[in-house]
């Protein structure tokens, strides 16, 4: 199946632009919903959560304790790599299977880390990075999450540079102050061309 990788830092606009895409019939595997999924109450991570870093990590409704585990895997780069290896295997599998049942013309894999995760880009026919300012995106984080300058800074500062993003992009989708019908428009001129893509490749 024809697939698109969309990426983009934190407060791009991946999900506004994913929305757009699955409005318009493309089928969307979002890996951030996924990891979300799994880790949410009774979620498949969750009893090897529970054993490897006991139930201090474990909220009261079976969820993973995502502040703790946030303060943790910030600080300690062994717990990071201990919790990838039961979520990641997970989240490959999950988005195999949502992959395989896709019913769309097309499949889009919304991958935040797509440029920083090397593997990514072999399995998409397309690389989409929804850009804008580093200023843009530190004030919509601030607003969405209630977060801090400085918190927005450090997570943007773990993640690849805008110019790394645009080096590995086939598409761009500029998204900075940009109203949502021009935005809109410019999925819709794309959303022809993936149609026409994934046509030609089958
Ligand atoms: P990401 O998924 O990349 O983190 P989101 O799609 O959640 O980004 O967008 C971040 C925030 O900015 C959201 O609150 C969203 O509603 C807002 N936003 C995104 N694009 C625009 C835009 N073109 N105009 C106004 N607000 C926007």
């Amino acid at each position: 199946m024809f697939a698109v990788g969309l990426t983009g830092g934190i407060g791009s606009g991946k999900t506004t632009v994913a929305d757009l895409f699955a409005a318009r019939g493309a089928s969307i595997v979002d890996t951030d919903l996924i990891a979300h999924r799994i880790t949410a109450p009774g979620g498949l991570a969750m009893p090897a959560i529970a054993q490897a870093f006991g139930p201090d990590y474990v909220a009261a409704d079976g969820s993973l304790d995502r502040a703790k585990m946030r303060v943790l895997v910030f600080s300690d780069d062994d717990a990071k790599r201990r919790l990838e290896a039961i979520t990641h295997p997970l989240i490959r599998a999950e988005t195999e299977r949502e992959t395989r049942d896709a019913r769309g013309a097309y499949v889009m894999h919304v991958v935040p880390l797509l440029v920083e995760s090397g593997n990514w880009k072999g399995r998409v026919n397309r690389v989409l990075v929804v850009d804008c300012a580093v200023a843009t995106q530190i004030e919509r984080v601030m607003r969405r999450n209630g977060f801090a300058r400085e918190q927005v800074e450090a997570i943007i500062a773990r993640q690849a540079s805008r110019d790394a993003r645009l080096a590995a992009a086939d598409d761009v989708i500029v998204n900075d102050h940009v109203p949502r019908d021009a935005l809109a428009a410019h999925v819709d001129a794309l959303h022809q061309r993936y149609l026409a893509y994934a046509a030609a490749a089958k």
